[in-house]
């Protein structure tokens, strides 16, 4: 799977979205269509991952962090 510039000249896909699309995400052949969006909804599709895959390594490190703090406290 990738994202490439989107060379013809198509809407956004994306529901409620007027953009011209800038980016195609290529599934090869697992979606029935390459996905069209625009720059706005790439952002929003990253802020929208990034919430699902940021936590996760931000936290780990506090953790780590607050553990090492206690063992420093004994
Ligand atoms: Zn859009």
């Amino acid at each position: 799977m990738e994202i490439n510039e989107c060379k013809h000249m198509t809407k956004c896909d994306f529901y409620g979205c007027n953009n011209l699309a800038k980016y195609c995400f290529s599934t090869k052949g697992v979606v029935k269509r390459d996905l069209c969006f625009c720059e706005d909804c790439l952002k929003g599709m990253y802020e929208a991952i990034a919430k699902l895959q940021i936590p996760k390594g931000i936290e780990s490190p506090f953790k780590l962090k607050k553990r090492m703090r206690r063992e420093d406290e004994k």
